[in-house]
């Protein structure tokens, strides 16, 4: 593929910062990575892209590692139960969201916001009234300026709304979320 699109050639291991980026976007749309899962293979298949397996697990564009996906699932059953659809997430890495992006199905709807800009007071308000659940997922990529703006918003009942992942990874993050929504 690279080859097609004059990124590479025969023999040639070493490839420029430009030609990598190019190669990433044009892999992302050709490819699409699958586990060993016969689901996440059948899934690849008739996804249109050329299934590609994948090492390790976790980098499966449908189920991302089983962990993840169990999480999610679990997730759901409990926000079901509570009538909860809506969820603020702040922080994390933007390949991060974009995971939780195709993780997530559509019946949990998501705001996920960068932990790095600076988050006006009003959209912090706004995001607690909108959410059912707003996450601060620290030990990420998520500033003290952007998580006070929250905390100092969150009075009253909405500081029920507030809950705090000082945890690395999308499974963690689904583990501090399902032990809130059972409390
Ligand atoms: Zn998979």
């Amino acid at each position: 593929m690279l080859e097609t699109a004059g990124l590479t050639r025969a023999g040639k291991s070493r490839m420029s910062q430009e030609k990598v980026e190019r190669a990433t976007v044009l892999l992302e749309e050709k490819v699409f990575l699958h586990c060993t899962n016969p689901d996440c293979l059948t899934f690849a298949k008739a996804s249109g892209k050329e299934p590609v397996s994948c090492e390790p697990r976790n980098t499966c564009q449908r189920c991302f590692g089983s962990d993840n996906a169990r999480a999610v699932k679990d997730v759901l059953d409990a926000c079901r139960k509570r009538g909860f659809s809506k969820l603020v997430i702040v922080g994390g890495s933007p390949t991060v969201r974009h995971e939780l992006e195709r993780l997530v199905p559509s019946a949990l709807e998501l705001r996920l916001v960068d932990g790095t800009k600076a988050r006006p007071l009003d959209q912090a308000r706004a995001d607690l009234a909108w959410g059912d659940v707003v996450l601060l997922w620290g030990a990420t990529e998520l500033h003290h300026k952007v998580s006070n703006q929250y905390q100092d918003t969150a009075t009253g009942p909405l500081k029920r709304k507030l809950v705090h992942v000082p945890r690395r990874g999308i499974a963690q993050l689904l583990a501090g979320l399902l032990t809130h929504l059972q409390r």
